[in-house]
């Protein structure tokens, strides 16, 4: 597979098909390293000798502890992260076939998913910003070993310049596609139908390319050893149902990322209204210490979140009504709308989405540094183990201290 080139990215004639039923790739489609075989022609035969394998070779669970647990430069993961961004080993143009005409003389385009102005500078302060460090795999058991993992390499910094960076637009369409939440003097959101149109992109653009990162990264880890899909007792791993759902949501999203150049294309150009619903919050403060770019899906409908620290800052949830409105949206908009002078109220009614689908979901999540630091350790763990695994674990009473505590920090109240 060439990971440059659109054509080739987009066809899903190029990507393993996994059997419904026990998720094994398929033979007679392409083969889970990607090398452009077939399955059977290619590392099948491998993969079956792995399963048989897998239980009576003692040093394998060692060698896959090695490959997870490497120090943070040296995983599968984060060299793949760092070849396809700084290497731009994955990078393409995506407004390439609804506008065309892309920008061949400058390569792809490093650029923001979270809009560098708005959203990144404002939210850092000047400072780094900080984000789930998604590399670590923390192994282990007992509580004050996952307290050290967590408060130690849990999170990491990054500069505003790296933060949240893919290469999925060339020059000219990173430059006319964004400018009306780019360009200089667009400082502010109005709720315009081209800048939800943009922001929308901006979520849409990211979860693709974080998306074929992710397939590109399991194709690199099936190349490095077959064990990986296998557990100790020799029966599956969920190696072959994660690479086939990273798989099929890649090509369930392409479709609305194409519908939204296509609005956008048609507002530029025709001044014809997009079909994009879109519901805003503006949150009553100066600021939020968090920011986001990502697609959601809330009640079965794909949603393309946002939260910004424009003038005001803002949540911005856009999505197409294929399953009618979203009624639980809805709902909030009208609860948090009657709470108009509350202020209190208003923030208390946000954060059932905040924590249930933002913190609980976000990949491109930032958060400002300077409020990170006052989270308590306690906070920390909770916020990762609430980030990585839901809140099913965790107890009611600890639940309701941390959030008071993140609510209060997020919201810098
Ligand atoms: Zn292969
Ligand atoms: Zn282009």
């Amino acid at each position: 597979m060439n990971f440059q080139l659109y054509d080739e990215l987009f066809n899903r004639n190029n990507y393993p098909v996994f059997s419904p039923k026990d998720h094994l790739p398929m033979d007679d489609k392409m083969c889970v390293c990607l090398s452009g075989e077939l399955y059977e022609n290619c590392c099948k035969k491998e993969v079956e000798e792995a399963a048989i394998n897998r239980k009576k070779t003692p040093y394998v669970d060692e060698m896959l502890e090695e490959i997870y647990s490497k120090k943070d430069k040296k995983l599968l993961s984060y060299i793949t992260e760092d070849k396809s961004l700084n290497k731009k080993n994955i990078s393409y143009c995506a407004a390439n076939k609804v506008f065309g005409d892309c920008d061949n003389k400058n390569h792809m385009r490093r650029s923001h998913t979270l809009s560098r102005g708005i959203v990144l500078k404002n939210l850092s302060d000047g400072e780094k910003v900080i984000r789930f460090n998604d590399h670590k795999v923390i192994l282990g058991e007992g509580k004050d070993f996952l307290r050290n993992a967590i408060t130690q390499s849990g999170y990491s910094e990054i500069d505003i310049e790296d933060a949240s960076v893919t290469v999925s637009f060339c020059k000219k369409h990173d430059v006319e596609l964004f400018s009306s939440i780019e360009t200089d003097g667009n400082g502010n959101y109005s709720g315009s139908n081209i800048q939800n149109l943009e922001y929308a992109l901006k979520a849409i653009s990211f979860d693709i390319y974080y998306k074929i990162m992710n397939i590109k990264f399991l194709s690199e880890l099936i190349k490095e050893t077959k064990y990986v899909a296998f557990n100790p007792t020799g029966s599956k791993s969920t190696f072959f149902r994660d690479y086939s759902v990273l798989v099929n949501s890649l090509f369930e999203l392409y479709p609305l990322m194409l519908k939204v150049l296509e609005e956008l294309k048609l507002l530029l150009r025709d001044n014809i209204e997009p079909s994009l619903e879109t519901i805003s919050f503006e949150l009553p403060l100066s600021k939020v210490n968090f920011s986001l770019s990502e697609i959601m899906v809330i009640e079965d409908t794909v949603c393309y979140a946002n939260v910004i620290n424009a003038e005001k800052p803002y949540i911005i949830i856009s999505y197409y009504k294929n399953n009618g409105r979203i009624i639980s949206l809805d709902k909030l908009k009208e609860q948090f709308d009657l709470n108009h002078s509350n202020k209190r109220g208003k923030l208390k009614c946000l954060w059932p989405l905040i924590k249930g689908e933002f913190l609980i979901n976000a990949q491109n999540i930032y958060f400002n540094k300077k409020a990170f630091k006052k989270f308590s350790d306690d906070v920390k763990v909770y916020l990762y183990l609430v980030h990585r695994e839901g809140t099913k674990d965790i107890p009611d009473k600890v639940e309701s201290e941390c959030d008071k505590e993140l609510m209060r920090i997020l919201y810098g109240v």
